[in-house]
């Protein structure tokens, strides 16, 4: 008797593949024709409902089907891609809550409980810019505007340019932040994009938060000298420090939780007849819990100081980026997984590694969760990015059922 059609979401999503990708995958960058191409489809999708359509002052675009209160819930998802992306990323969670537009206009004859909101954020990717999630973090408020006013793509074109070509303001961007006066409750259903549910054979979990970050360069600084007449015990050596610290960092995410990646290390003079004078790591630390992640970062500074010490070389840290862990609401989480288990049975909590609007919800003061489907070879922002169409299926009845349940959830609080 259900009016939602799991097989209609999996054959627009292929519709979709068509119209906007090519041999090397999806191709929907945030402000170029082809992404208007694709919300022109996801228009003509949704405008056989009851709904209102308008862009806000950032690009969103927003479906609205009203219902008895003016309290919201909110769907989110993005029809942007990278270059080359993948089929699923983002336009998986708008396509699925179109799907669930149609199901709740049909069961409450176009006058839901609460009214219902589908969102297709602008510029999730950060393509062309370099700048994630730009029309969520303009609605959250968090958009650094001087930061994002000097941003320019490869062809030297300002973002307030760009933006002006599909008729966006700049300077109006962050008024787009009273889209969320009623908002009662935002959930976003994703692709995991790494191998977690794939590892444990489950098709879904329920998301507890993004993760924080901390980014740090750190430098050791001992002196150059020939690598023949220099004794060992005489040596100055900034990279043998790094080195021994390496194992040290890695094994703190064993201890506290969370992952922790080097991801560069330059030394200089790096000639094969120098002892190293300058060796410069990168350090990108990860924890959903603020309280680990501070001791992830703390622990590993200690730690390089005694390495250091060690070594007799200097060490000096510069912080290159930082963001605060963003955890989804208690509640929300636990009707996300009681709307898995009474779909497929088994469910799975586990955080978020990438970023995504929902975080920006979250730090809106929103109640937010997020459902991740199982990614075969636990890839995304590749051309090979897939989810096995049952699995698709299944994601879209069980984030139906949390649309459900947290449209009641919010009635019960009003
Ligand atoms: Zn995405």
């Amino acid at each position: 008797m259900s009016a939602l059609k799991p097989k209609r979401t999996v054959a627009e999503l292929k519709e979709l593949r068509a119209l906007s990708g090519d041999d090397n995958g999806a191709q929907r960058v945030a402000f170029t024709p082809t992404w208007l191409k694709a919300r022109e489809w996801l228009h003509s999708k949704v405008s056989p409902l009851p709904v209102e359509i308008h862009n806000d002052a950032a690009g969103n675009t927003w479906f609205t089907l009203r219902g008895e209160s003016e309290k919201c819930l909110l769907i989110g998802g993005h029809m942007d891609s990278v270059p080359n992306g993948g089929w699923l990323d983002g336009c998986l969670n708008v396509v699925a809550g179109v799907e669930i537009l149609r199901r709740i206009n049909a069961q409450y004859n176009g006058m839901p409980p609460v009214t219902v909101r589908l969102v297709d954020w602008a510029d999730e990717e950060g393509a062309r810019f370099g700048k994630s999630l730009f029309g969520s973090s303009a609605c959250s408020g968090n958009l650094d505007m001087n930061e994002a006013r000097g941003l320019v793509d490869k062809q030297g074109i300002k973002l307030p340019d760009a933006l002006k070509n599909v008729g966006i303001d700049f300077e109006r961007v962050k008024d787009s932040g009273k889209e969320l006066q009623n908002a009662a409750a935002y959930i976003e259903l994703h692709i995991e994009q790494g191998p977690v549910l794939l590892d444990l054979d489950l098709p879904l979990g329920a998301v507890l938060g993004t993760f924080g970050v901390e980014r740090h360069a750190i430098a050791f600084h001992g002196q150059a000298a020939h690598s023949g007449s220099t004794p060992m015990n005489r040596r100055k050596d900034a990279f043998l420090a790094a080195a021994k610290m390496s194992p040290f960092i890695y094994s703190l995410a064993e201890q506290h939780g969370g992952v922790c990646t080097i991801g560069s290390c330059t030394t200089k003079p790096g000639i094969v007849t120098s002892v190293v004078e300058d060796c410069r790591i990168t350090l990108d630390q990860r924890h959903l819990d603020a309280s680990k992640l501070e001791r992830l970062y703390w622990d590993a500074r200690d730690a390089s100081e005694q390495f250091a010490e060690d070594a007799n070389v200097e060490v000096s840290w510069e912080r290159l980026w930082q963001i605060a862990p963003r955890p989804f609401n208690g509640e929300l989480i636990a009707l996300c997984d009681e709307s898995i288990r009474e779909t497929c049975g088994q469910s799975h909590r586990l955080p978020s590694g990438p970023l995504h609007d929902a975080a920006e919800v979250a730090a809106a003061g929103v109640p937010t969760v997020m459902m991740f489907v199982q990614s075969l070879h636990g890839i995304s922002h590749n051309k090979i990015e897939d989810t096995k169409e049952e699995h698709l299926e299944l994601c879209v009845t069980a984030f139906d059922k949390l649309a459900e349940k947290a449209m009641r959830w919010i009635a019960a609080k009003d």
